[in-house]
């Protein structure tokens, strides 16, 4: 079968275009029903049973939209850098790559870093990965990293493409690279407060890359774009296998996208503080982020996943 055929999206014409153009405000309007619920949810309903369906439920929903519905580019980051460029002399384009992040960013800075936890399908996806198959022992941790790495190279140079070779894999290449971050935080448990940052730089790379005008494809483009793109098919399943090793590995210490979030989230309005730190099994903190009362970054880090206890601005819920 026609892999590309296999791809395509049910809409593939804006179903309510804006003003005539190419931006779709239905899009727009199923975000801002599904985000709502999400916080809702996430803020007033009290059974953590609950939540964990209705969540499972808005990204059932999330992964529908931009998976199997819609050809719309969830590269927030990426596009609002563009769209900035884009102010003065094409004010619809810049409109059009700026209206999610907008309207995700909007919800971010009320209810904290909401679409990582109830929307984002990369880190639903990752999430599968961790409770399907999740590596338990450290011997088969490192040995798994190890076949990761290998099989991600070997394909990579299998399916090189004929013209620039960094730049067409940027995000193959970048997944690579959150196989030797987690293979050092395994080694150095420990400093993982250090390696959380790492961030940070990660975020700068993506900033500066996309600003000099470098376009790579991002992780989930082959599920919502309609390309056939090797280096994002490539960079999801690493990122995918990586999270059975480390859940969430990828939002965790690499994801610019997420990175940026969390930094906007920190401003929320509403602001969550997890009341049971010290329920940690074994060594595992239960909080998929890895929020755990010894490493502090991490708690700038939640996803309002609503799996623990938590207060609301101090007040029980
Ligand atoms: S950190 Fe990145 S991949 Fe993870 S949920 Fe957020 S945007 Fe998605
Ligand atoms: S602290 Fe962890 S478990 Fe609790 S809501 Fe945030 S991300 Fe989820």
């Amino acid at each position: 079968m026609n892999l590309f055929l296999l791809l395509r999206k049910i809409v593939n014409t804006p179903l309510m275009p804006v003003q005539g153009t190419w931006i779709d405000a239905a899009v727009f309007v199923i975000i801002f029903a599904v985000l709502s619920v999400a916080a809702g949810v996430c803020f007033f309903v009290r059974s953590p049973k609950l939540r964990q369906n209705m969540r499972i439920i808005t990204r059932v929903v999330s992964l529908g939209v931009f998976a199997v519905m819609f050809f719309r580019c969830i590269c927030l980051l990426k596009t609002s850098v563009v769209g900035v460029t884009q102010i003065g002399w094409d004010d619809v384009s810049a409109f059009g790559n700026f209206f999610l992040f907008i309207l995700i960013g909007s919800f971010v800075l009320v209810a904290g870093n909401i679409y990582c936890g109830w929307m984002c399908p990369l880190g639903f996806l990752q999430e599968i990965s961790s409770r399907l198959f999740p590596v338990k022992t450290n011997r088969l941790r490192f040995l798994s990293l190890g076949i990761i790495f290998i099989l991600g190279s070997v394909l990579l140079f299998l399916f090189r493409p004929a013209n620039d070779f960094f730049t067409e894999n940027i995000i193959a290449l970048w997944a690579l690279a959150l196989v030797i971050v987690v293979t050092v935080v395994l080694l150095n448990p420990a400093r993982e407060y250090v390696i959380l940052k790492t961030k940070y730089a990660f975020l700068v790379l993506y900033v500066l890359l996309t600003g000099a005008g470098v376009w790579f494809s991002e992780a989930w483009c082959w599920l919502t774009g309609n390309d056939i793109d090797y280096s994002s098919i490539i960079g999801f399943f690493v990122i995918f296998l990586v999270s059975a090793v480390i859940p969430l590995a990828w939002c965790r210490y690499v994801c610019p996208t997420g990175t940026f979030l969390f930094l906007l989230g920190r401003k929320s309005l509403l602001k969550i503080k997890a009341t049971d730190h010290g329920a940690e099994i074994g060594n595992t903190p239960r909080c998929l982020m890895g929020e755990s009362s010894r490493v502090p970054e991490s708690r700038l880090m939640c996803i309002r996943c609503g799996t623990c206890a938590y207060e609301l601005n101090d007040k029980k819920i």
